[in-house]
C-alpha cells in the first residue's frame, strides 16, 4: 500500500528525514521486549517510556509537516536524548555502541535544511553525548580517546558531505535560475531576468528620493537588417547594440532585452536633463558604430514608496512600458533615430515579492521526490522566507 502522495507534499526534506529515520528506529526497542536481559535490570520501564516519547515526536513531525527551526530543535534534542539513553541502558556493548552512532543522524538532517548556527550546536551535542558515552564505557584511557575521536568522525563525515551536497546543490540551483535570466544572444538579461530585478531600481529609488529613468530602445528597421544581410549577421548587430547600450547607459543600470529588438534600461535619475542626456547618449552611441539607428522612449518617473495594498511592481513595469512604448511609436513617426521623452505620473511602489513568486513554477498538484522537495527549499531560500 503506497503513502499517498498528498500525505508527502506537506514535509520538508528535514521533515521527512526525522520521519523516515525516527519511523525505522521506533521497531527497535519493541525487540527488546523479546529478551528481558536485553537492558539492564529494572530499566524496562524507562525503555517503554523512552519509546513512547520517540513515538510521540514521530507523530509530532507527522501532524505538524514542515516543522519550524524551533520545532526541529526540539524534536531532534528530544530524539538524541532518547538515543544517548537507550544505549546506556541495553546490556549488549555492540548494541551499545551502535545506537550511539544514531547520534549522527540528528546533526545530519540539521545540515540538510537548518542554519549553520543549528547544525554546528546539534554535532556538539552528538559529540559531547556520544564522547560522554565512550568515557564511561571504556575500559582504558586509550579506548576511551579512540571511542571519543570515532564518534567524533562519525558525526563530523556525515555533516561535511550533507554541508558541501547543499551548498553544491544551491549553487547549481543558482547558476541554472541566472541562464534562465540571461538571453543566451546577447548575454544581457532577459524579460524574466528585468522582473526579478526591477524592484530593487524601485527599491533604491524610493529609499533615496529620485525618480526613476526608464527607457525602451527599438532598433530602427531591423527587419531590413535581416532581409538584406541575413539572420547571422542580424544577431552580431544585436550583439553590438547590447554591447554600446551597455556602455553608454548610466553606471549600474539595468540593462535587458525585452524582444526580438527591443531593449530595456533602467536607472536612478535626478532630472529630466539627466535621463534625457542618458537616452540621447545611447542613441548617439548606437548611431556612431554605424549599422543601425534606434528610437528612444525615455519615461522619468518620479516614485514613493506606498504601504497600503498588495506588491504592485509589475504593474509598475506595465505602466512604465506602455508610456514608454507610446514615446517609440511617436520617435518612429517623427522620423526614427530620435529620443521622446514623457514624464510619468507619480508612481506609488508597494514593495514585496508577490510579483517574483508569480515567477516561480506552481508546486506540482502532486508527486513526492527528493529533487521537488530540495527545489522547493531552495526557491524558499532565494525568496528569503525562513522554512
Ligand atoms: P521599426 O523600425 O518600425 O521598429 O521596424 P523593425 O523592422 O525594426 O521592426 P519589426 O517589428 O517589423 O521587425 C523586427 C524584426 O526583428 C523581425 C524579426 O525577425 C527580428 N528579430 C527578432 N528577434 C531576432 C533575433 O534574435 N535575431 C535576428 N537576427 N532577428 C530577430
Ligand atoms: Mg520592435
Ligand atoms: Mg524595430
Amino acid at each position: 500500500m503506497s503513502v499517498p502522495a498528498r500525505f508527502w507534499e506537506r514535509f520538508d526534506a528535514r521533515s521527512a528525514a526525522i520521519l523516515v529515520s525516527s519511523g525505522c528506529g521506533a521497531f527497535l526497542p519493541v525487540l527488546a521486549l523479546g529478551s528481558p536481559t536485553f537492558v539492564r535490570p529494572g530499566m524496562m520501564p524507562a525503555l517503554i517510556t523512552v519509546w513512547l516519547f520517540g513515538v510521540a515526536l514521530l507523530l509530532f513531525t507527522a501532524r505538524v509537516g514542515r516543522l519550524t527551526d524551533r520545532q526541529f530543535a526540539v524534536v531532534g534534542v528530544g530524539a538524541m536524548v532518547c538515543i544517548a539513553f537507550s544505549a546506556t541502558i541495553v546490556t549488549d556493548p555492540a548494541a551499545s555502541r551502535a545506537i550511539v552512532a544514531l547520534l549522527a543522524t540528528a546533526p545530519a538532517i540539521a545540515a540538510m535544511a537548518s542554519t549553520i548556527r543549528a547544525t554546528i550546536g546539534f554535532s556538539l551535542t552528538a559529540i559531547l553525548l556520544a564522547s560522554a558515552f565512550s568515557a564511561v564505557s571504556s575500559t582504558s584511557v586509550i579506548g576511551g580517546l579512540v571511542a571519543a575521536g570515532a564518534s567524533i568522525l562519525t558525526v563530523c563525515i556525515p555533516v561535511f558531505m550533507v554541508v558541501v551536497l547543499r551548498s553544491s546543490l544551491e549553487f547549481a540551483m543558482e547558476r541554472v535560475a541566472l541562464v534562465g535570466e540571461i538571453d543566451p544572444l546577447t548575454r544581457a538579461l532577459n524579460r524574466r531576468g528585468l522582473i526579478r530585478r526591477h524592484a530593487r531600481v524601485f527599491g533604491h529609488c524610493a529609499d533615496h528620493r529620485r525618480p526613476v529613468g526608464f527607457l525602451l530602445i527599438d532598433i530602427d528597421h531591423f527587419k531590413e537588417v535581416n532581409d538584406t544581410f541575413g539572420h547571422t549577421a542580424g544577431d552580431i548587430v544585436l550583439v553590438n547594440a547590447v554591447r554600446v547600450i551597455t556602455t553608454a547607459a548610466p553606471a549600474g543600470s539595468l540593462v535587458s532585452r525585452i524582444g526580438g529588438e527591443e531593449f530595456v534600461v533602467m536607472f536612478p535619475v535626478d532630472s529630466v536633463a539627466e535621463i534625457s542626456a542618458a537616452a540621447s547618449r545611447i542613441r548617439g552611441a548606437v548611431a556612431a558604430e554605424g549599422e543601425v539607428t534606434v528610437s528612444v522612449g525615455a519615461v522619468l518617473g518620479p516614485i514613493e514608496t506606498s504601504d497600503s495594498g498588495p506588491p504592485n511592481a509589475s504593474e509598475i513595469m506595465d505602466q512604465l512600458t506602455r508610456t514608454a512604448d507610446r514615446c517609440v511609436y511617436r520617435a518612429k513617426s517623427l522620423g526614427r533615430d530620435r529620443v521622446v521623452m514623457q514624464t510619468s505620473t507619480l508612481i506609488r511602489w508597494r514593495p514585496g515579492v508577490a510579483d517574483e513568486s508569480a515567477e516561480f513554477p506552481q508546486d506540482p498538484p502532486n508527486g513526492f521526490g527528493l529533487a521537488t522537495i530540495v527545489g522547493r527549499e531552495i526557491v524558499r531560500h532565494r525568496r528569503g522566507t525562513a522554512a
